[in-house]
């Protein structure tokens, strides 16, 4: 059963999904508000679990000032 993590383009938002039909994804949209404009991480899921310092950095710009990284974007 595939698994895909996906994010929106439009609050940052990122979920998973479990998709049974291609139909699915089309028929997406982010629960945070919304809006069909995501895009599916392929890499981030195994990512999580090599735990490889360099794929710790979110590709997913995340808006509301909550920075993952503290001290490495310059914001903090
Ligand atoms: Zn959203």
């Amino acid at each position: 059963m595939p698994i895909f993590e996906y994010c929106c383009e439009e609050c940052g938002k990122k979920f998973e999904k479990l998709i049974y039909r291609d139909s699915e994804e089309a028929e997406l949209v982010c629960p945070d508000c919304g809006q069909q404009h995501l895009h599916r991480e392929l890499s981030t899921f195994a990512a999580h679990t090599s735990g490889a310092p360099a794929d710790r950095a979110p590709r997913c710009p995340s808006s509301g000032g909550m920075c993952p990284t503290p001290g490495a974007c310059g914001m903090n």
